[in-house]
């Protein structure tokens, strides 16, 4: 580390999948503290209202564009830290899943900057919530994968489907547009083509909505009918939620209302 005496602290915050409320209570004291929030593109506006007396700097690339950018955020980071005490960066989910920490820890670090971390809930537990079905099940499901087949721009492609594929459940993030690929990649590793898939975009959000379908039938998800942010579940345990649906989606939702009331 080198001796740049940095005036505040940088916070990497998880927002959380959508629903403000879903934030933790140590994101939200530091919102409510923060000189400065540097936020994705996805995060709702209700939870940058939190950051009241902050200043709001949008610095989402969707869809992760080049390096170049990332290099810019990580700058104006360190920058801001001279600046200001409390910087926030706030991130979608959990800062540590596919969502660039490390490079952003690193720049801190070269730089002499502390920082912090606050976790957040991940879109995977997000979208299983809203299916209403347990990621791991007794006897079912003792392993979950999260995995994504994008590769940053001059990255090398990565072994994705290995991992996922061995796993008895999994979450793809990033995956809607590549959904022939990714069906492809899984049944080459060795998943069956009748293994249940729960599509679901904005979990936890008024608008969220969820697809049933198997892994050979995955090619044929519409991608341009997916504009939100969309999460693809995969495991045996989906088959009963995917039998629930066959009526129609908005009645799977109803019934998963009255269960959550049950257990609530
Ligand atoms: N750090 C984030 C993930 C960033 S990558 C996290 O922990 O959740 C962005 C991907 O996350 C999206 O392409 C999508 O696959 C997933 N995602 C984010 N929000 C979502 C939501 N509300 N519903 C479903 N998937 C979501």
């Amino acid at each position: 580390m080198n001796a740049t005496r940095a005036l505040g602290t940088v916070y990497l915050v998880g927002a959380g999948p959508g629903a403000p409320d879903l934030l933790t209570m140590r994101a939200v004291r530091l919102l409510e503290r923060a000189d400065i929030v540097f936020h994705d593109a996805l995060v709702h506006p209700g939870t940058l209202a939190i950051a009241a007396r902050a200043e709001l700097v949008a610095v989402g690339k969707r869809c992760g564009k080049h390096s170049t950018a990332q290099r810019f955020i990580n700058k104006r980071l360190v920058d801001a830290a001279q600046r200001h005490a409390v910087v926030v960066r706030l991130k979608g989910g959990d800062p540590m899943l596919f969502g660039r920490a490390q490079e952003e820890i690193d720049a801190l670090d070269a730089a002499g900057v502390p920082w912090d971390i606050v976790p957040g809930v991940t879109a995977a537990l997000a979208a299983a919530a809203e299916v209403g079905v347990s990621l791991t099940q007794r006897g079912v499901a003792r392993s979950v994968a999260f995995a994504t087949p994008r590769v940053g721009e001059g990255e090398q492609a990565s072994d994705w489907v290995r991992s996922i594929a061995a796993a008895d459940s999994g979450a793809i993030y990033m995956g809607v547009g590549q959904a022939a690929t990714i069906a492809a990649a899984l049944i080459a590793a060795g998943k069956a083509a009748s293994t249940p898939i729960a599509v679901v975009e904005n979990a936890s959000l008024p608008q969220a909505r969820t697809q049933f379908l198997t892994l050979a039938q995955l090619p044929q998800l519409d991608a341009s009918a997916w504009s939100g942010p969309a999460t693809i579940l995969f495991g045996p345990q989906f088959a009963s939620a995917a039998r629930a649906a066959a009526p129609g989606v908005a009645e799977t939702r109803e019934l998963q209302q009255a269960h959550g009331k049950r257990t609530a």
